[in-house]
């Protein structure tokens, strides 16, 4: 492989697959369609879930761990979940190997090691959970019952890309249980509002929420809430969703609890996820020809101090004037590397930490030494400024800010330079197709016209937005009546 990444505008996939391991995230495994995540990528993943469960536990919700494996009776019990991941299911069905006695010094399944009854490996949760749940839930005291889970999840996908749809990936589910319809439904609203806040003010990535259509829903839901990004190749992500699961799986695993009337009543269920497919869409919203660039909030390093020097005195005298910068930025919760490796020359230790978006990178020579000053570059625009190293603390503090700022504006830009409203299918073709970005039309609200839009365009509607006005028009395709304008968008 070059040094030099290929272009974004030359081919955008080859650009983001080899970014990915230029920039040292990941790698591919011997497993197809499951990655190796690298530390650099996985510290990215902990600064994500530091901050997420943070919230999740804001909102009043707790942590703990269910099972990897599926008993196939529970996975099979809420019906509508069952048939819509059956055919992305990985089964156990042998809980032995042995030697092969036509084949030496090789394993085979052994045929007397049959399970009584196959595992599924978890698509989703819901089924061990809900079956849990029965055993929780018996008063209205016991509500709301309000769980997350850290897991991985295994969906036997058939095409797949690095973090975006991977076969195996790192996820959290949270699954609530609730005494009320309404209760259920705000927190399926209130999960969706989580997720909007994090994409926005961590990863700097603007979203639209809305619904999902219900062609488009999880399976098991009455109703899933989004959240939509838009990547800058003019494909839309759909970066988390939020379910509302009405009493599917309380009826299906028979949970009921006493209300304060002494009624026995079903419970009113959520659930809701967001994975690493977060780190692609990262990657996809803010990163250039020259490499990763990161949000300061989700950098694993965010300042990188580099010194130029000549032999070991001009280091140390370096050394000397960076440690106590280097102990103050700590001390401000800032995570900052000197990086005086002397195996490699600074013009290449530039490129790796523009390579990996590190958002603010300091050089310190001799020069500087004698001026008193520093030279900072920030790797989103690449503008260089010589600042007093009196000043440095709070310049650096600033910039950080500024960038974590203007990387958000800056896809808020894209993103409305990209959402172009259309009234007729001609328009709605020529959009999609040679500017790409979210299309807002006018649809007849059913399924059929859905999949012939997806037919003829790849094109799909990727929420019923939040904030959608009441409108009267005809449907872009069919000239029926309307009511409200839908998001379509060619989406990953
Ligand atoms: P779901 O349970 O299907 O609603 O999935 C929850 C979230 O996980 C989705 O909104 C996606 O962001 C993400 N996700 C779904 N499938 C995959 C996959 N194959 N690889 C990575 N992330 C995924």
């Amino acid at each position: 492989m070059s040094k030099h990444l290929t272009k974004r505008a030359e081919d955008y996939s080859k650009w983001y697959n080899e970014l990915i391991v230029k920039a040292d995230l990941a790698e591919n495994s011997a497993v197809r369609g499951c990655m190796v995540i690298k530390p650099y990528g996985f510290a990215i993943w902990e600064k994500m879930q530091a901050e997420l469960d943070r919230m999740f536990k804001e909102t009043g919700h707790q942590n703990a761990y269910f099972p990897l494996l599926v008993p196939k009776s529970l996975f099979e019990a809420e019906e509508k979940n069952a048939e819509g991941f059956a055919k992305e299911c990985a089964v156990v069905t042998h809980y032995r190997l042995e030697t092969d006695p036509d084949n030496e010094g090789k394993l085979r399944v052994d045929p007397e090691a049959k399970l009584q009854e196959e595992l599924i490996i978890r698509p989703t949760s819901e089924a061990i959970i809900w079956n849990t749940y029965k055993g929780w839930i018996q008063s209205h005291r016991d509500l709301p019952l309000l769980i997350n889970q850290w897991a991985n999840v295994m969906r036997w996908e058939m095409r797949t890309r690095p973090f975006l749809r991977t076969a195996e990936f790192l996820w959290q589910e949270g699954h609530t249980a609730h005494a009320t319809k309404e209760e259920a439904l705000a927190e399926a609203k209130q999960m969706q509002e989580v997720y909007a806040t994090f994409a926005e003010d961590f990863m700097a990535m603007p979203v639209i929420k809305g619904a999902k259509s219900e062609s488009e829903r999880f399976a098991g839901a009455d109703e899933t809430y989004t959240i939509e990004a838009l990547m800058q190749d003019g494909k839309a992500l759909q970066a988390g969703t939020s379910h509302f699961l009405g009493q599917n799986f309380a009826k299906a695993f028979d949970v009921k609890y006493t209300s304060k009337e002494g009624k026995l009543e079903h419970v009113w269920a959520t659930s809701w996820g967001v994975s690493t497919r977060l780190i692609g869409g990262l990657i996809m919203t803010h990163s250039d020809d020259a490499g990763l660039v990161l949000p300061p909030k989700l950098a694993p390093i965010q300042v990188v101090i580099v010194p130029i020097y000549k032999g070991e005195d001009q280091l140390n005298a370096i050394f000397d004037k960076i440690r106590p910068i280097l102990q103050e930025l700590k001390s401000k919760g800032i995570s900052v590397k000197f990086d005086d490796r002397d195996t490699m020359r600074p013009g290449a230790k530039f490129a790796e930490y523009e390579l990996k978006g590190v958002p603010v990178r300091v050089a310190i020579g001799k020069r500087d030494l004698e001026n008193g000053t520093a030279e900072v570059a920030r790797r989103d625009t690449f503008e260089k400024q010589t600042v007093n190293q009196d000043d440095l603390i709070t310049y650096i503090e600033d910039l950080l800010e500024n960038i974590q700022n203007s990387l958000f504006t800056k896809a808020v830009s894209y993103r409305e330079a990209h959402l172009t409203k259309v009234d007729t299918f001609e328009e709605f073709k020529d959009v999609i197709e040679n500017k790409g970005g979210f299309v807002s039309a006018h649809w007849d609200g059913t399924e059929e016209t859905e999949d012939k839009i997806k037919e003829l365009t790849k094109a799909t509607i990727r929420c019923i937005p939040n904030n959608a006005i009441n409108e009267v028009g005809k449907c872009v395709f069919t000239g029926k009546e309307s009511t409200k304008r839908v998001l379509f968008a060619k989406a990953y």
